[in-house]
């Protein structure tokens, strides 16, 4: 398998559209990176320069040390997955496998080794003579990923190859996928807006945006440590709450004025807003729905951290339930137990996990550290 190296990787389009801006990575063997973003925001065109299929207009990319900026696709050793998995209609599924490897005039034996191989890490073995209309999408979609791993190639490219899929199928072939990167030890980069693909997939996760890496961390990390507004609004569903707030600081007393409310910060929290300097300034609080507490227990032990409002909206999602509600005007979410006794309609008391809050400066839009 392979180390890539991304160094300064630009891509300006014929109409002079910047896609990508100076884009900066170093991919160890055997990585599973994930390329998150909105749309547009230069996923898809890094990946295709990788792959070869687009020019890189600046920068270098290397693999395994090698300079691969004018290497044909096909002398790259890449193999690439998209969400588009044309399979030929009239070939079973062993020659749909086979295929690119009988061009390549590998011997018989060995490809009948490959494919048999495959099918077995695939789960395939049983459908091997079967055409691909007679297969789910599921199982069509493993026989795209069989025709890639029997080239046994130095990388995989993966571009949204579960968007076509169905939620049921989405799931099953997420855990496919990380069994196939298990027991491949292959290096993956795979292109996704889905939050979930993302934190369970991925080793690392690069986040996009308008051509721009905002932050390239491991999935514990970008969630529980973002380094911008973006990144926490980003990275987490139900998203992370956002709310204004003026700072006060008075000798080692440091709190936080939403709207009516005063929300007093922790120990581990104080610092950064003393040491920026950050008196009298407004900043943006920011709290994940999952802490936001609706117990009895919790508030009556937080007493300083405590908000009300009314209960707009009660989805129970079954084992979960979020509880939407504003404050100050902005609309929140809380991710609380489905044995909560509250519902649409209802008045509410919050308490805010303050030690688990999140600041950024309103300006310039980073996480005050
Ligand atoms: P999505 O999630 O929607 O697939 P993406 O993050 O993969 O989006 P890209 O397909 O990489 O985005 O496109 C990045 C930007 O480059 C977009 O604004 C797109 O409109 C633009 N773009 C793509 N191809 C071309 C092209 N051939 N010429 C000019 N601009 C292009």
């Amino acid at each position: 398998m392979a180390s890539l190296s991304l160094k300064g990787i630009q891509k300006i389009y014929p109409n002079g559209f910047h896609a990508v801006q100076d884009f900066n990575l170093e991919i160890e063997d055997k990585e599973f990176i994930i390329f998150v973003g909105p749309s547009g925001c230069g996923k898809s065109t890094t990946l295709r320069m990788v792959a070869g299929l687009e020019d890189i207009s600046g920068g270098t990319l290397t693999i395994d040390g090698k300079v691969m900026n004018d290497v044909e696709p096909k002398d790259r050793d890449i193999a690439m997955v998209f969400q588009n998995y044309a399979l030929y209609p009239h070939m079973t599924v062993y020659d749909n496998m086979a295929f690119g490897l009988k061009l390549r005039k590998v011997p018989k034996d060995e490809i009948d080794k490959k494919v048999r191989e495959a099918a077995r890490i695939l789960d395939l073995d049983k459908l091997l003579d079967r055409k691909p209309k007679a297969l789910s999408g599921g199982q069509r979609q493993r026989v795209a990923m069989g025709r890639a791993i029997v080239r046994n190639p130095k990388v995989f490219l993966m571009d949204e190859p579960l968007s076509n899929l169905d939620a049921k199928l989405r799931v099953q072939m997420r855990i496919e996928i990380s069994k196939i990167h298990e027991s491949l030890g292959a290096t993956i980069i795979y292109v996704t807006h889905d939050q979930t693909e993302a934190m369970t997939l991925g080793t690392r996760i690069v986040v996009m945006k308008d051509g721009i890496v905002q932050q390239v961390d491991t999935p514990q990390n970008l969630y529980n440590t973002p380094c911008n507004l973006f990144v926490a609004g980003f990275i987490g569903s139900p998203q992370m709450n956002f709310l204004d707030a003026v700072v006060n600081i008075s000798g080692n007393d440091v709190s936080l004025k939403v709207g009516d409310y005063v929300l007093k910060v922790p120990e581990s929290k104080k610092q950064a807003l003393i040491k920026g300097n950050y008196n009298g300034k407004t900043v943006v609080l920011g709290i994940r729905p999952e802490d936001v507490h609706d117990s009895e227990e919790f508030i009556a032990a937080n007493p300083d951290s405590v908000v009300e409002s009314t209960v707009k909206v009660y989805e129970l999602l079954g084992a979960e339930v979020y509880l939407y509600f504003d404050v100050a005007g902005t609309q929140m979410t809380a991710r609380v137990n489905s044995r909560t006794p509250l519902r649409t309609g209802d008045k509410a008391v919050f308490a805010l996990e303050m030690d688990r809050i999140h600041l950024f400066d309103k300006e310039t839009e980073l996480t005050i550290t």
